[in-house]
């Protein structure tokens, strides 16, 4: 009878997918810093490309402390992600809202980051590999950090500019149309968008 697979296996084939993911990646973030506007956007994506190679060896670091030997297996999830980031480069976008969307490209790709390593920590702490544990904790850290790096980002004028931009010519009488416009409108008749 073949054994079953334990949470050990599920931990080992997680790793591998996540070394496979933060491989892909390294690929990848070259791309957006070329693709960048912003000097700001442009540094933070060259700052996680670092730490990015960094969790590479970090994760070689945890095979290590585990026995085992440091090898990814596809990852399709990261592939499917970062796909869709390069698709929105291929649009013909003005310059604030390609980096609106590279943020939007990158968070997805921390999130899911995120994810992984959530569970790769929890899976390790109840497993008791600890050094595991502790490594892992260290890339989830950073990964929550590059997040809220790209927030304040985004956040910090690259969405405002790009939605001026997209409302430009739009003066204060057509403001005030649409104001009177929406008063007593039912809220299915405001499905018209710019
Ligand atoms: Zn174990
Ligand atoms: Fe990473
Ligand atoms: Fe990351």
């Amino acid at each position: 009878m073949a054994e079953m697979g334990t949470l050990h296996d599920a931990f080992l084939d997680e790793l591998r997918d996540t070394y496979d993911a933060e491989k892909q990646l390294t690929k990848a973030l070259p791309k957006m810093v070329k693709a960048s506007t912003s000097a700001a956007l442009r540094d933070a994506f060259e700052a996680h490309l670092e730490e990015t190679r960094q969790q590479v060896e970090r994760l070689e670091q945890v095979f290590a402390s585990l026995d085992e030997k440091a090898r990814g297996k596809h990852c399709d999830g990261m592939e499917g992600i970062i796909e869709e980031g390069q698709a929105i480069l291929e649009e013909d976008f003005d310059e604030t809202t390609t980096d609106a969307c590279l943020i939007a490209a990158a968070q997805r790709v921390e999130h899911y980051e995120m994810a992984a390593y959530g569970t790769l920590v929890a899976w390790a702490r109840v497993l008791e590999h600890t050094e595991a544990a502790d490594l892992l904790q260290e890339t989830l850290d950073e990964e929550k950090a590059a997040d809220e790096k790209l927030s304040a980002i985004a956040e910090g004028g690259i969405n405002q500019a790009a939605a001026d931009a997209a409302h430009e010519g739009e003066d204060e009488g057509d403001q005030e149309a649409d104001d009177e416009e929406e008063v007593g409108a039912a809220p299915a008749k405001r499905s018209s968008r710019r």
